[in-house]
């Protein structure tokens, strides 16, 4: 048991350094994964507003043609009126004439919209564009930033990350994941030491005999407030 609880010890210490060091790399994990996500994004966007801008361009080439069609219909019904001989022809004649001009209305109509949203679409790509060599300027930066943290350290994480490799196997699956446990509820800090009868982790007051058990290092104890590993301070006496 006294192995089991000096493993823990060690774990935790090493655990705390590991931590150390990836503070030092601050934000940067994670504002290179949160840019990667927005290039990823804007992307996405920028692909379906040029899919949409080319549909949009084909449906307008489309009515222009049909409406040009329509024109010359137009046309041939006004010739056509000229030469009626009879009022149900003329009748005929104004009916169709009718249709080909509310069609060419719909169709001026449908081709405003499609203008208007043309216009929008564009001025939205060239921002998507813009946006996109930000965030990539952005993110070869924080790269370079990250790399260049990573390198100065990581030296003293492969070292660390060996030593927690042996130590780990020191431990059980039950007390690696009790640990492992405690340590992610407990922002980082699962083992702590019984200073004078006084747990560390949460400063709360420990019964004397326990405190003499936790001595005895023959189980493994955790704080009644906190939840933590309890361990005696091997300084103090
Ligand atoms: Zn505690």
């Amino acid at each position: 048991m006294q192995k089991t609880l000096n493993a823990l010890i060690e774990l935790q210490e090493i655990d705390l350094k590991l931590d150390r060091l990836n503070e030092e790399r601050g934000d940067l994990p994670e504002i290179v994964k949160n840019l990667n996500i927005k290039i990823e994004k804007n992307e996405e966007a920028l692909k379906e507003q040029k899919e949409t801008l080319k549909k949009l361009r084909t449906e307008e080439k489309k009515i222009e043609l049909d409406m040009e069609s329509t024109h010359s219909l137009l046309k041939k019904y006004e010739e056509q009126l000229y030469q009626v001989k009879t009022n149900k022809e003329y009748d005929a004649i104004a009916t169709e004439t009718e249709t080909a001009k509310n069609s060419i209305n719909e169709s001026e109509n449908r081709i405003l919209e499609i203008t208007e949203s043309l216009e929008n679409l564009e001025a939205s790509i060239s921002e998507l564009k813009k946006n996109r060599q930000s965030s990539q300027k952005e993110l070869k930066e924080s790269n370079e930033d990250l790399q260049a943290k990573i390198n100065e350290s990581s030296e003293e994480e492969n070292i660390l990350v060996q030593e927690k490799n042996i130590v780990r196997q020191i431990l059980s699956k039950y007390n690696l994941s009790t640990y492992e446990r405690i340590r992610g509820a407990k922002r980082g800090v699962a083992v702590a030491y019984c200073n004078g009868g006084i747990c560390s982790g949460c400063f709360s007051f420990i019964p004397p005999q326990k405190v003499v058990e936790i001595k005895n290092m023959k189980k493994i104890y955790t704080c009644e407030y906190c939840g933590r590993i309890l361990v005696w301070n091997q300084n103090e006496e």
